[in-house]
């Protein structure tokens, strides 16, 4: 399969390994958006996170939450981002379920769009409903 994490789990490629546990790998992202940047990735090909075993997510956590801690007190961040990109339209590139952790720091200048909007009684009967009627 022509996937660039895929070839990086086969060590057809290489990266910057953090750590891994038998269900996960984590290591650096080669484009950080900051400083400690990194990637959690499934050893198994999974495409969008709503298709993944919830399972094999919690294993990506449990990867994942110790590594952030490590970061958080050897870079002295103030915040950290968990993130998944599920989807194009989500900004997903790699089809290839991952978790980005992103430190945050204070004069970082990234910016989220949000909080926004605003939840009205109607919307969220329906939103309720079709969510919980499609489970
Ligand atoms: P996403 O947009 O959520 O699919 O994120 C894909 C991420 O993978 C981006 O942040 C890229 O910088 C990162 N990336 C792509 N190729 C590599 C690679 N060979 N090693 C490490 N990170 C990579
Ligand atoms: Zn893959």
């Amino acid at each position: 399969m022509d996937c660039i994490f895929c070839k990086i789990l086969n060590n057809e490629i290489p990266c910057n390994k953090l750590a891994e546990n038998d269900h996960a790998i984590a290591f650096l992202d080669i484009m950080p958006v900051s400083k400690g940047h990194f990637l959690v990735v499934s050893k198994k090909h999974y495409e969008f996170a709503e298709e993944t075993p919830a399972e094999l997510i919690g294993e990506m956590m449990k990867l994942a939450v110790p590594l952030a801690a490590a970061a958080k007190k050897s870079l002295k961040c103030s915040g950290i981002n968990f993130l998944i990109n599920s989807g194009k339209r989500a900004g997903q590139v790699v089809p290839h379920i991952h978790l980005h952790v992103i430190p945050r720091y204070d004069d970082d200048n990234i910016h989220w769009p949000w909080p926004a909007g605003k939840l009205d009684k109607e919307d969220s009967e329906f939103l309720i409903t079709s969510i919980k009627n499609a489970l």
